[in-house]
């Protein structure tokens, strides 16, 4: 059922689009919103252990996943090969990291399996609210931070600041 969830994602180029109609609402309206980074832990294990396939089945999954958590106004796009970007209009850090966190746990209770072999996957998160001016590329350099960060305490975890 969820077999083109992965081609149904925004690319890159459509991604920019939404956040380009988000920032002019901001500049109209000072609404907020926010942004979701997310990044597979560990996936080339997964690929390594169970193959490239499974990987892409895993893949497929997640984004069937997120897609079944956002609301009607909330878009995922593809970032790169095993990213994950969400962008989330009247949404600020608090209703991101809330999201961020409840995705998380949904993959994290989720079972995987491939060839009659169950494993499970987790993800790290960054998230950032959109500030005044920012342009899209400074507001994923602030979550790609703190998705690091995430990487760095542990994986499998929300980080919606900078440092401790
Ligand atoms: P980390 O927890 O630090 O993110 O570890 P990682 O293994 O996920 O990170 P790394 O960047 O070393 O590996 C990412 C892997 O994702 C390597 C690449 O082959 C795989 N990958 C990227 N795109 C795809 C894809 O479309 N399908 C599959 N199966 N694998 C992909
Ligand atoms: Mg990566
Ligand atoms: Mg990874």
């Amino acid at each position: 059922a969820n077999k083109d969830v992965l081609a149904g994602l925004f690319n890159r180029r459509a991604f920019t689009e939404k956040f380009d109609y988000e920032q002019d609402r901001f500049t109209r309206t000072g609404r907020p919103f926010s942004l979701i980074l997310s990044d597979i832990d560990f996936f080339k294990s997964i690929n390594d252990t169970y193959g490239h396939d499974c990987g892409d089945m895993v893949l497929k999954k997640i984004a069937g996943l997120m897609q079944s958590s956002i609301r009607k106004q909330d878009t995922v796009g593809r970032w790169g090969g095993e990213e994950f970007i969400m962008l989330l209009p009247e949404t600020g850090l608090d209703g991101g990291r809330l999201l961020a966190e409840k995705v998380r746990q949904l993959i994290e209770d989720e079972v995987f399996s491939c060839d009659g072999k169950s494993f499970s996957a987790t993800m790290s998160f960054g998230v950032a609210e959109y500030g005044e001016t920012m342009e899209l590329s400074e507001l994923a350099a602030t979550a790609d931070k703190r998705l690091y960060i995430a990487k760095d305490h542990g994986r499998n975890r929300v980080v919606d600041m900078d440092g401790e």
